[in-house]
């Protein structure tokens, strides 16, 4: 093999003559307009990047693998679960939520999870969080939501203000928010936290038996978080230590590793389980559906190139494969239509042909034409129905054309609400009946600290006596003490 390096060219292969001088009249200049390749170099320059997701901005992953360990074909006919064994590989990508890209990834937020599997019958991306549930169960809520987590509309700062006017005007956020508050707010890093599908999602047998599901990525190497004032120390260390993380761990061999645990819910007990089973900000508890343990997700290798397999990956949560499939869960099927939309906003109507986004088997469509797009079928049929042997539909896949939907009126509504159904109850358990005394009072201190960072008084008052109080008394007389309220009235 030569030693020498190979001949610099033109995106068109052209050879060209220097990367160091540019072509001028003289030495200082002026510079010619027949200098194509300095044109080349910087009119792609300026064009180097795509718009930024909107939300999930700062991110990082790595490929892997799938391997299925229990027999569950029970439940699901999905190829890639049929067999004790097969492994699927697997792209993740985890990001952050309200930060730009280089914000500190230590910062308090919620951490995206977003797991494409290349199964052999398509891709199939389950697209969640670092926690089982989510701030807002309508998605019409979601934009509001997202804006009151970003920079104010007049200064361009954070604010503190906005966060806590909108979640204390959202009861049905108090779940997530004790999440985001205690220390699984600031994760250690992306390995040392869990991962979960947060919706609730449908799996169907060979027979056509129906289940509702949840998914559960459970860390193997425990959960690790930083505390408030080990977090913002890291700011100063280093902003991307969570990408950094990840890439040292899989460069040096040390694979980090999750168990896949499903909770499985018999498709009649939906109707009139306690809470309803379709709302995202509640969780299922263990004790009614024990979760089982199906498979483990192994990451092994680093990308190859960070922009073209980690920025420009596309998840789509409307991507199920055969034996899996979306619940009536609002925010999925809202979630349905809205990422695939962003990507064709971000990378054009064929990102799907980009190469991290192609699925491992054959693609047959009528889709044609559009900006970059490579991938063709030659003379085939451009239309359906044709007589030259174009690509069918299989009528199997919608033999039950309505999936999920009951025969109901369509009109605006709340959610459906079950027997327990209440905004404050299961934050409440998990304050007073799974957290430490250590846990609870990081959770006092983080809910205080950012309260009292350019919050107004009125809003203080909301989010302790409309809030925090109702998610439990003691919890709620503890923030006030923090602030300097007087103790809030039982509620
Ligand atoms: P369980 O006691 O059966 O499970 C509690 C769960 O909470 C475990 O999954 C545990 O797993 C997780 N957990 C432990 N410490 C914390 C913490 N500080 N912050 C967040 N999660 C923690 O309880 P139930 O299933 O009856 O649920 C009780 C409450 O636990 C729920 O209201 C919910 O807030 C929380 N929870 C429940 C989950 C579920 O799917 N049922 C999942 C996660 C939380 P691990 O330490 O491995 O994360």
């Amino acid at each position: 093999m030569s030693n020498q390096p190979p001949v610099t060219t033109t995106d068109a292969g052209c050879p060209v003559a220097s990367d160091e001088f540019s072509l001028a009249v003289g030495t200082n200049g002026p510079l010619l307009l027949q200098d194509t390749y300095l044109i080349e170099k910087l009119a792609h320059f300026v064009r180097e990047r795509v718009p930024d997701r909107v939300y999930h901005v700062k991110g990082g992953g790595a490929f892997g693998y799938f391997e299925a360990t229990a027999d569950v074909t029970e439940w699901t006919k999905a190829g890639f679960l049929s067999k004790v064994g097969k492994r699927t590989p697997v792209l993740i990508r985890f990001s952050s939520v309200a930060g730009e890209e280089g914000y500190p990834d230590s910062d308090r937020d919620v951490r995206g999870w977003a797991l494409r599997f290349y199964t052999e019958e398509g891709n199939y991306d389950l697209v969640g969080n670092n926690t089982p549930v989510f701030f807002v169960r309508d998605p019409m809520k979601f934009p509001d939501f997202i804006h009151s987590q970003e920079r104010m509309p007049d200064t361009g700062l954070r604010s503190n203000n906005m966060q806590w006017d909108f979640w204390s005007l959202s009861p049905e956020s108090a779940h997530q928010v004790t999440v985001l508050m205690s220390d699984r707010g600031t994760p250690r890093t992306w390995r040392h936290m869990n991962g979960f599908g947060s919706d609730t999602y449908m799996w169907e047998n060979a027979g056509g038996k129906k289940f509702w599901v949840k998914y559960h990525f459970k860390t193997e190497q425990g959960i690790q978080n930083f505390t408030d004032a080990e977090a913002k120390a890291m700011r100063a260390e280093d902003l991307d230590c969570h990408r950094r993380d990840l890439w040292d761990a899989v460069a040096g061999g040390d694979y980090p590793s999750w168990r896949l645990e499903m909770q499985i819910m018999p498709y009649e007990d939906a109707a009139d389980y306690r809470f309803n089973p379709f709302d995202v900000t509640k969780v299922w508890p263990h004790a009614d559906y024990p979760p089982i343990t199906v498979g483990r997700l192994v990451l092994d290798r680093n990308p190859e190139n960070f922009f073209a397999q980690i920025v420009q990956a596309g998840f789509d949560v409307a991507n199920f494969v055969p034996g899996i499939g979306p619940s009536p869960d609002r925010m999925v099927l809202a979630r349905m239509l809205a990422y695939a939309d962003s990507s064709r906003y971000r990378t054009g109507p064929n990102y799907a042909q980009l190469p991290v986004n192609q699925p491992l088997n054959e693609v047959h469509n009528y889709n044609k034409d559009g900006p970059m797009r490579y991938r063709h079928n030659g003379n085939q049929p451009v239309y359906a129905p044709n007589s030259y042997g174009g690509p069918k539909g299989d009528l199997q896949r919608y033999r039950d054309p309505s999936w999920f939907v009951e025969a109901a009126e369509i009109m605006r509504t709340a959610y459906e609400s079950h027997r327990d159904d209440n905004d404050f109850i299961q934050p409440g358990m998990l304050y007073r009946q799974v957290m430490t005394q250590t846990d609870r009072d990081h959770l006092v201190d983080n809910i205080v600290g950012h309260l009292s960072q350019g919050v107004e008084r009125p809003i203080q008052e909301r989010a302790v006596n409309d809030y925090w109080a109702k998610v439990d008394p003691d919890l709620g007389a503890h923030v006030a003490h923090g602030l300097g309220m007087p103790k809030p009235n039982k509620p």
